[in-house]
């Protein structure tokens, strides 16, 4: 298999690492230090001013080819960034076809089940304060050296030509006859945190993105038959034969979309005024009611347990992404396969609504920290599913079944590179099951009432910023005193 490559790259970083000296491991384990709270952002805004990033597209979507072609406008706005910066390209994951890395192959046959299918973004121009620059590609990254003309700090305007080609698989990004959809595909900024970039290449394993909160404007010109859905809220204009679709999200992390001429939308409003929306080409109007009654009380659940959701909209899509649902802020893609089946396509819905808090709202480092978002939305999902005292039941048994469950692999400590993860099945049992038992046991020795002040104060003090892993512990610390650091640092030993 072709070997993954994972960068990280210093700009300076280097440097003033060397000149900063190196740091000590901990040596207290049980006090944590100063916890790391910032918004990637901040780290780079120009002192005293609110840091601002906004991406605007205006795309034409062309029905033969299955291709979207136009312009991509990134406004940074109060941000001393120094070049070169990286643009990620992970749709250029899709170009190689089945011959790519961004799968296991277990899963080749469920993602190229209409055959072998590539994508790809290509990248025409690049515009920085509307002059054509020079920039270099690097297969997933594109680079801009910002030197080369005048910009201003407060405001700089960076635009993109491109191309996107849907491939015809069941992926993030895929399509089949009904409908297209696409995530993870918008050229992104990569996070700059400790002096450095951080940016990832599309792995096989878990989610491999790792993004900021931004605002977004999408315009996507299509043919009047179709529906276009997006992350945030869509409104519809006709311009001749073309319909436009706007799509507006504010302080979201991620922007993800979806194009058909067969969906039907159902919409239920909830009774805090939010639009939940199910976009699908195979439900009736009573399942789909019945999923969206549902998703209500889901939103319910995790709002009354962390904090309410924040935004307007909440879409549900179907699409066929392999392993049954996709979490995209303001918006979840659920596969037909499970919304047949009621049981199965709730506890998906759930699983993903969960995310919209845990990924979302609440962000983190996905290619480092899955024990946060798959951890906390397994472990907050089965709260859900079960009553407390089922609950106790469920992850007793799970602490015994979990030795034998691991026992196939080495490597089994949270907080480990993407990587390092050989199957899904690896990364599924780690991150899902192992990290939601880690929960459990933090939310037991905190005790119910001090755990549900812990979520509380997490979104209070992280809404729309990055939970980094001391930042986690030391709220641990606070809420749970020693025996919960114990706890939470027991899982990041290799064993
Ligand atoms: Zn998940």
């Amino acid at each position: 298999m072709k070997q993954y490559i994972f960068k990280v790259i210093g700009v300076f970083g280097l440097l003033i690492y060397l000149l900063s000296g190196c740091r000590a491991a901990d040596p207290h384990p049980t006090e944590p230090q100063k916890a790391e709270q910032y918004t990637v952002v901040e780290q780079i805004q120009t002192e005293g001013k609110e840091a601002g990033m906004t991406y605007r597209l205006m795309l034409d979507f062309h029905e033969e080819t299955q291709r979207l072609t136009g312009k991509q406008e990134i406004l940074l706005e109060n941000m001393d960034i120094k070049g070169p910066i990286p643009l990620q390209l992970w749709m250029n994951a899709y170009r190689y076809g089945k011959k790519g890395a961004f799968y296991f192959p277990e899963m080749r046959d469920r993602i190229f089940s209409k055959g072998d299918s590539r994508g790809y973004i290509d990248i025409k121009a690049v515009y920085l304060e509307g002059k054509a620059i020079d920039y270099e590609i690097e297969d997933q990254l594109l680079w801009i050296d910002l030197p080369q003309i005048e910009y201003s700090k407060e405001a700089l305007h960076i635009s993109l030509d491109l191309e996107i080609q849907v491939p015809k698989i069941s992926h993030r990004t895929g399509s089949n006859d009904k409908a297209l959809w696409l995530g993870n595909w918008i050229p992104t900024l990569g996070i700059y945190q400790d002096n450095q970039w951080i940016v990832s290449s599309y792995l096989p394993a878990g989610d491999p993105f790792f993004t900021q909160a931004a605002d977004y404007r999408l315009m996507i010109a299509t043919p009047l038959a179709y529906t276009v859905v997006g992350s945030g809220t869509e409104k519809v204009e006709i311009l001749d034969d073309r319909k436009i679709t706007t799509i507006e999200g504010n302080d979201i992390r991620d922007v993800a979309l979806a194009v058909s001429r067969n969906y039907k939308e159902f919409i239920h409003r909830t009774k805090d005024g939010i639009a939940l929306k199910l976009y699908s080409y195979s439900l009736d109007q009573k399942t789909a009611d019945a999923y969206l009654k549902e998703l209500e009380k889901n939103i319910d659940y995790y709002g009354r347990r962390i904090g309410p959701y924040p935004y307007e909209d909440f879409d549900v899509v179907e699409t066929e992404f392999m392993t049954g649902g996709m979490e995209y802020p303001c918006m979840i893609m659920i596969s037909s396969q499970n919304l047949q089946d009621f049981a199965k396509g709730s506890a998906t819905i759930l699983h993903e609504t969960g995310h919209q808090w845990f990924y979302g709202i609440l962000g983190n480092n996905q290619l480092q920290d899955p024990w946060f978002d798959e951890g906390l939305t397994t472990f907050l999902q089965k709260g859900y599913e079960l009553q407390a005292d089922e609950l106790d039941a469920f992850y007793k048994k799970e602490k015994l079944q979990m030795k034998k469950a691991l026992e196939a692999w080495e490597n089994i400590a949270l907080g480990e590179n993407l990587k390092v993860y050989d199957s899904w099945s690896h990364y599924y049992r780690v991150n899902y099951r192992r990290a939601a038992l880690m929960h459990y046991e933090i939310y037991q020795a905190m005790g119910e009432e001090k755990y549900e002040d812990f979520l509380k104060e997490l979104y209070r003090q992280y809404q729309n910023k990055i939970v980094a892993r001391e930042a986690f512990r030391e709220l641990c610390y606070q809420y749970g005193g020693k025996k919960t650091v114990l706890i939470f640092d027991s899982y990041f030993k290799k064993q």
